[in-house]
């Protein structure tokens, strides 16, 4: 962790400052904690391969006794919930001269069917709409000027997305908080997903471990639902969030409509009426991923009260005092690469003489029905003049392809990934 970070870190418990432990156990390296521990007015806690883990339980526990016995490997296998065969695993996957990759790592880290589905997470049809929602509102350079952060954002797809969103702005602020209960999630993320963002270990049924008012831009997607301790959460959001700053929530299940794995949902109205403060104003998921695939649009006019949002499966919430936020933006489609230019790691590809056959082959049945709405963009079959089973150069692949290049990143056949992803 860069030591900035504990201007920002309050103990969940008590809230008091944390500051690190000069013992043995303390690892610094370029203005970074890389290991050692932290301690505030009434706990302490480990921070592992650089990642602060603000969670009182037995792993964190043990994870400080193995620091200061001088074993941080082993802290860091208690930490990823491993046993003696996927601990080995790993260390074999880290002691190799190439780089592990997501793919492979997450077989290691995560090996469900959750784990698999995160290795298409960038073209996922949630993703692509809460991705626009966010590269929208990061048009407003204040919304950037200071920490963002990204609650439960598991392995830090879409924390990628505001790093690159904080990183354009004309005043960009000190940096981006990925806050996830999973360790493994956030050490993927600062490993391969994520490499700019702050990684932080808590778990958001509790108060959130930061001082108030630091933020200017607080995003929770896809994960609210799974939380108990609903009341509590958005007061945090609220709390963390400074004046002129905003929430946004992008895919709230709504419990008057259906969803895959819907989690414990509340109806509309009770996601407004827990923002009440803020005056939310609530979208349609269907609308806004329509408006940014027909139109590169993201319409933050088009609120609709929650009487009106019906039995809608799921909903967008964003909330600011700001109310210059809610307007109309253009989202241009991506064009750079940041990362390693991938074909969509949904497609197998088949070299031939003229070029490479590209076939839509969706890893589960299950996945094919929960995101088979990628079909609107993604075509079942299509040939590329170009082979696409070596690693690919943009700047080659652009020109060889002329003017079909842009539609079909657009279309994300072809993505802007995190270097090593599959
Ligand atoms: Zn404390």
């Amino acid at each position: 962790m860069h030591e900035s970070l504990l201007t920002l870190l309050r103990c969940p418990f008590c809230g008091t400052r944390l500051s690190p432990v000069e013992n043995h156990a303390l690892t610094r390296h370029h203005g970074r904690i890389v290991s050692g521990v932290l301690g505030c007015e009434c706990c302490a806690f480990p921070v592992v391969d650089s990642i602060p883990v603000l969670v009182a339980d037995e792993a964190s526990r043990a994870a400080i006794v193995a620091l200061e016995d001088g074993r941080p490997d082993d802290a860091r296998d208690l930490l990823l919930g491993l046993d003696a065969g996927r601990s080995a695993a790993l260390r074999v996957l880290l002691g190799r001269p190439t780089p592990a990759s997501y793919r492979e790592l997450t077989a290691v880290l995560s090996p469900d069917a959750e784990g698999t589905y995160f290795v298409y997470r960038f073209s996922d049809p949630t993703f692509v709409m809460a991705e626009g929602v966010l590269r929208a509102l990061g048009q407003n350079d204040a919304l950037s000027a200071s920490w963002l952060i990204d609650v439960c954002g598991g392995s830090g797809h879409l924390t990628r997305v505001l790093t690159h969103v904080q990183a354009a702005s004309a005043t960009p602020g000190p940096g981006t908080v990925l806050a996830d209960v999973v360790f493994s999630k956030l050490w993927l993320a600062s490993h391969l997903t994520a490499p700019a963002c702050h990684p932080v270990c808590c778990d958001a049924n509790h108060p959130l471990p930061f001082a108030g008012g630091v933020f200017s831009l607080a995003v929770l997607s896809d994960a609210f639902s799974y939380i108990w301790h609903k009341r509590l959460l958005a007061g945090e959001l609220m709390r963390l969030t400074g004046p002129g700053g905003a929430v946004v929530m992008p895919h709230l299940h709504s419990a008057l409509g259906w969803n895959y794995s819907a989690g414990m949902p509340l109806t509309p109205a009770a996601y407004a009426e827990l923002f009440a403060a803020l005056e939310p104003r609530l979208f349609r998921d269907a609308d806004l991923l329509t408006a940014l695939l027909d139109g590169d649009t993201v319409d933050l006019t088009a609120a609709v009260t929650p009487e009106a949002m019906g039995a809608e499966n799921a909903l967008t919430l964003v909330a600011s005092a700001d109310a210059s936020l809610f307007r109309r933006y253009t989202v241009a489609p991506a064009t750079a690469v940041s990362g390693a230019l991938i074909v969509n790691p949904l497609y197998t590809v088949t070299r031939h003489e003229r070029g490479s056959t590209l076939t839509l082959t969706f890893p589960t049945p299950e996945y094919a029905d929960e995101f088979g709405g990628c079909r609107r963009y993604l075509p079942d079959t299509l040939e590329v003049a170009a082979d696409l089973t070596a690693p690919i150069d943009p700047a080659a692949l652009e020109h060889a392809l002329g003017a079909d290049y842009g539609g079909l990143r657009r279309r994300r056949v072809f993505i802007d990934a995190p270097r090593h992803y599959c």
